[in-house]
This record gives C-alpha cells, structure tokens and sequence, in this order.
C-alpha cells in the first residue's frame, strides 16, 4: 500500500490502527501454491491473526486452516471452513477440548503420549487422527519461537515412537498424518528437508499414513537485509524428495503445511500518532500513542520491524529511538534513521500483520486498536477501536 493511502486511512479511523492488505495475501498464497504440486494443502495458522474477515478471505483464496484453540476451530467454522479443511493442533489441552473439537469433525493432531493413550483406549480407531512429532532439529529465529528442539515442550519426541506404537497397538489408533513444526522463521530451507526426510523414514512405522504435515518456519523479510524463505526452490527440492520416494516405494503421501506469518505478516501495517518528542542527554525519544500493549513483538522477541515517517518523507534523516507510552520498558527499536519527526506525524510499522493485533492486551487499562481491511481499493473497518467500556465488561462490581 502506498504512504497516501495509509495516511487517508490514519486520518478517517484515527490511530493507533492496524490495516491490512488484502492484496498482499493473495500474493502470497499464490506464491506458494505455484510452487508446489496441486495435492499440496496449506493450512492458514489462525493464530497470527483471528479476525473473521481475514479467515474468510483466506478460505475464499482456497486455503484450508490450522488451529491452536477449540475457540480457533469455532471462528474456522463461523468463517464457513469445511470440518475437513480444519486442523486443530493444540498443545497440553485436556481431553475434553480434544473431545470438543472431535464433534466439530475436524482433522486432530495429539502431542503426547498421555492424551494419546486416554484417546486409544475410549475411542481406539473410530476417529482418525494425526500425531505430531518433534524431530529436536533446532531451527527458527528466536529461542522462543523454536518448537523443536530438544527442551521442548511441544510434540511427542522422535526417541518415543516404539512407544506411539505400543499405545497404537494396544488401543487400535488410526493414524492418518504425522506432524513436524519445527519452529517459525527458519533461514535455511534445508531444515524442512531434514525433517521430510525424517518423516519419510517414520512413515513405515504408520500403515494407515496419508498425511504429511510439514508445519512452518517460511519466513518473510522485517529487515531490508532479509530475505523471505525461497518456496520456489524448496518446493522444487520437496518435490523432487516426495516423488523420489514414492517410485521407490509405491506410497503417496498429501503434503501439508501451516503458513501463518508467510501469508498475512506482509500485509499489516500499525499506523500510530509521534505524542511526544524528547530530548534527553544521550537520546532522542519518539513517543508514540501505542505500546507493547498493541505490537508486543519488538520486546517480546527482540523483532525488528521498519518504521517510517508517513507525514514527512522528504524531512532530514535523524536517529531516534521509538518507545510506547506504556509504563513498562517498551522500546520498538534503538538509534532509528527517520525522517525528522515532529509531534503528531503518522508513523506506520511495516510487517505488522502476524502476531501483532493478535497478541494485543490491554495493558495499562488502554484500549486495543481498530482494524481496517483494504480490499479492492476500499478500506473496510473490520473491529471497531475497543471503548472504555469494554475495560469493565467480565468485570462484577461486588464493592
Ligand atoms: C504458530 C504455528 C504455525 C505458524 O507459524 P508461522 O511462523 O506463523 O508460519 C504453524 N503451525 C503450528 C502448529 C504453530 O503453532
């Protein structure tokens, strides 16, 4: 989107507000499945942004969707996802979540040995389902968003499978897919190699396999130096492994993967309001009107996202440091190059769309932002800005 249209957009809903652009999720749904063979399914990871507008577009796109929460797998539903176009890949949910999303009729995915044997043994093979392994490759951007290594607590260890069989053999489990997330932002496409092939070789211990579950980990650029994970050379290389491996087998697997920041990360932008500026002795601080109260990532994760000055692009290049007004440490990022900013200039973080309106709180009793889709040339406000009210909504007055 251009800097007008996102200042137009600043000025008819007011700030903070994050926008998104439709457009370029398209983009790069289409990106991937042109670079994988026509079974390929990919299943949109609800969880880098919920809204129901945004799952609608997704599933008109084709997509199918993977879910985190029994509350995911409702709103894929409210969405008009079919039951079988949904995953729901939980982790430490009891047994009656797992219950819940069963009379839903979607795809599940079990990560322990636990809830996989209370499973077997009341419902044995009547309900198909899909088990989720961590291969301990450690890969991803961040220790926190690494799911597979060895201190995980995600996925059912690869050193445990004589025992997935035993409770298979024991409980009569029919399991469809095997699943591997090794973690989000993962650099080198050789990892989603090494972990096909570690599923390829775990498949002879699953009869009834129809499923391969790849997860994530394509990443997309947040510095300019950065680049987004190269699909088409690893779709061409996965292929290549799947069809090498079938003719050498006579097995045929759906390969299946769970985009979550690849296919909306892009396309959201947070346009916020410069409150203050102020001059210390060693720095310059930009203080806008949002906080990690809206975009927890920069703190929580030490990410980086570009930030321009969409009021004055022409100003004199100055170094500053972006901070919140929350009473909280929330620096956005150190020693900044921005077009001078001058108090009540819009600024917009750019990537802003996975992970950012999603993990929102508020923090400090302030209000979470609006939301606007812009499709077709037209923004269309998709959540209005919270009000004080809904600070006080659940809350009962016993005083
Ligand atoms: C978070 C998550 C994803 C999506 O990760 P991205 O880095 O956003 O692509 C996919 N699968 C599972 C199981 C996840 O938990």
């Amino acid at each position: 989107m251009n800097p007008k249209e996102l200042l137009k957009i600043a000025n008819e809903f007011g700030t903070p507000v994050y926008v998104y652009d439709a457009e370029s999720i398209k983009t790069q749904y289409e990106k991937l499945t042109s670079s994988f063979s026509k079974q390929t399914k990919f299943f949109y990871a609800a969880k880098a942004l919920t809204n129901i507008n945004i799952l609608k577009y997704v599933k008109n796109l084709g997509a199918s969707l993977d879910c985190v929460s029994i509350n995911e797998v409702k709103l894929g539903l409210k969405a008009g996802f079919p039951k079988e176009q949904i995953l729901f890949t939980p982790n430490c949910v009891d047994l009656a979540e797992i219950e819940e999303a069963m009379a839903c009729g979607v795809h599940i995915n079990i990560d322990n040995i636990s809830i996989l044997e209370q499973f077997g043994n009341k419902y044995g093979s009547s309900y198909p389902i899909l088990v989720r392994i961590n291969p301990h490759i450690f890969a991803g951007g961040n220790y926190k968003i690494s799911t597979g290594h060895i201190d995980s607590k995600f996925g059912i260890s690869i050193h445990q499978v004589r025992h997935i069989e035993r409770v298979m053999k024991s409980t009569n489990l029919n399991v469809e897919g095997l699943h591997m997330h090794t973690g989000s932002e993962i650099k080198d496409p050789d990892v989603f190699l090494q972990a096909l092939d570690i599923m390829l070789e775990l498949s002879e211990h699953f009869p009834n396999l129809k499923y391969l579950d790849m997860g994530s980990g394509f990443k997309i650029p947040y510095q300019e130096t950065e680049e987004e994970t190269d699909v088409k050379t690893l779709g061409k290389k996965v292929e290549k492994v799947i069809s090498e491996f079938s003719q050498s087998t006579g097995k045929k697997f759906e390969l299946w993967f769970e985009p979550g920041k690849f296919l909306v990360g892009k396309s959201g932008y947070l346009l916020v309001k410069a409150n203050v500026i102020k001059q210390t002795t060693a720095t310059v601080f930009v203080g806008i009107n949002s906080g990690f109260n809206h975009l927890i990532r920069p703190m929580f994760y030490d990410s980086y996202h570009v930030i321009e000055n969409l009021s004055n692009p022409k100003g004199a290049e100055r170094i500053y440091t972006v901070v919140g007004n929350i009473c909280e440490t929330d620096t956005f990022a150190w020693d900044r190059k921005l077009n001078e900013v001058r108090e009540g200039d819009i600024l917009v973080f750019r990537n802003a769309g996975a992970y950012g309106f999603e993990m929102s709180s508020n923090f400090n009793s302030r209000l979470k932002p609006a939301e606007v889709l812009f499709l077709d040339g037209k923004a269309h406000l998709i959540r209005r800005r919270d009000e004080f009210e809904d600070l006080l909504k659940n809350q009962i007055e016993v005083l």
